[in-house]
């Protein structure tokens, strides 16, 4: 099979002829019908974050057909479509056993441990293969599998309620799915914030009540003015720098006894400096971490029942061969992009 092949940062990823893998009695092979591209990809591309193995097939944004069943695998069947759970977890360590499985103790993840998505097949095992309705396309039910569910995930960690106010600070395929989600779950008010107008003018659409240009205007303050001088209820961080953490931090709702909940989504390479902590009380700073497979199970259901719109997410769909291009415009923000989809 033909597969892109992760080997070092700064060069682009070779397309390659590979053997097509073989599956065990508990996997299922998938013929990958829509790849996603993550932000996360640039982390590898730019040597920020280094893979479980070289070289590596990337990507963990993956929805297909299942081509093959083991011989033991009842939950699935081939020719059925499904999207792919990225994180692989054993089901029986402590953190499995309460349903955190994004934090099992044995976890692998597919695209960063074990070969992803950028390939014409996949072997998962079968408890990795959630079956897709027929209403969501392959390429929504590729971004479902990340973007979507670690944004819905981000909320629950917040501890989001009806009528809480949303902050969201990086309007990228995650953030901008935080605001959607926001106004699904109620929010009273959603604010997004980041420093590029077409996200800020898509965020609206996603359900954003107001935005705010990083770049020309102070969030923090436009924010406490928004929220007569209160903070919000959840300030959540999806951009990954330190300015946006600080201003997450500081755009929390403070008061004697409670606080607002700041939620850290985006992996953060450099120290959090926390200059808010005069207000920040008991249970205020969160670490949100991918999904689990009860936030995909439910996202796959919000969406089939189209409580969530997902048709304004991918902003580009590119045949297969165009990988390291669609890195580079997700890169460099040239053109208008949201989350770009491979597709075959
Ligand atoms: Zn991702
Ligand atoms: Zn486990």
């Amino acid at each position: 099979m033909k597969a892109f092949r992760f080997y070092e940062p700064e060069v682009p990823w070779k397309l390659e002829e590979v053997p097509t893998p073989t599956i065990g009695d508990n996997d299922v092979l998938v013929k990958i019908k829509a790849a996603g591209i993550c932000g996360s990809d640039l982390h590898y591309k730019h040597g920020r974050m280094k893979p479980g193995k070289i070289p590596i097939i990337l990507g963990h944004e993956i929805a297909g057909v299942v081509e093959e069943i083991g011989s033991k695998v009842r939950n699935v069947n081939i020719g059925d479509r499904i999207c792919v759970h990225y994180i692989i977890s054993c089901g029986d360590c402590v953190h499995c056993s309460q349903g955190n499985d994004n934090r099992c103790r044995n976890r692998r993840s597919i695209g960063h441990h074990v070969d992803g998505g950028f390939a014409e097949y996949i072997a998962i095992p079968s408890r990795n293969a959630f079956k897709l309705p027929d209403e969501i396309p392959f390429e929504q039910g590729a971004i479902i599998g990340c973007a979507v569910s670690t944004a819905f995930h981000a909320l629950r960690v917040g501890e989001f309620q009806p009528g809480d106010t949303v902050a969201v600070f990086g309007l990228g395929g995650v953030g901008m799915h935080v605001v959607a989600w926001a106004r699904v779950f109620g929010a009273s008010k959603i604010i997004g914030v980041d420093i590029v107008d077409f996200k800020l003018r898509l965020a609206k659409e996603f359900g954003a009540d107001f935005t705010i240009n990083a770049a020309e205007e102070d969030p923090v303050k436009e924010i406490r003015y928004l929220t007569d001088d209160l903070g919000v209820d959840v300030s959540l961080e999806v951009a990954g720098t330190e300015k946006t953490m600080e201003y997450a931090l500081l755009s929390a709702c403070e008061s004697n006894y409670a606080s607002g909940r700041v939620v850290s989504v985006a992996a953060q390479f450099k120290p959090i400096v926390i200059k808010g902590m005069r207000t920040l009380r008991e249970g205020a700073l969160r670490k949100s971490g991918d999904h689990t497979r009860d936030d995909l199970r439910r996202v796959i259901q919000l969406v089939k029942a189209k409580r969530i719109d997902l048709s304004k997410s991918i902003t580009h769909r590119l045949p297969f061969d165009k990988l390291n291009y669609g890195l580079e415009i997700l890169d460099e923000k040239k053109e208008n992009i949201l989350r770009a989809v491979l597709i075959q």
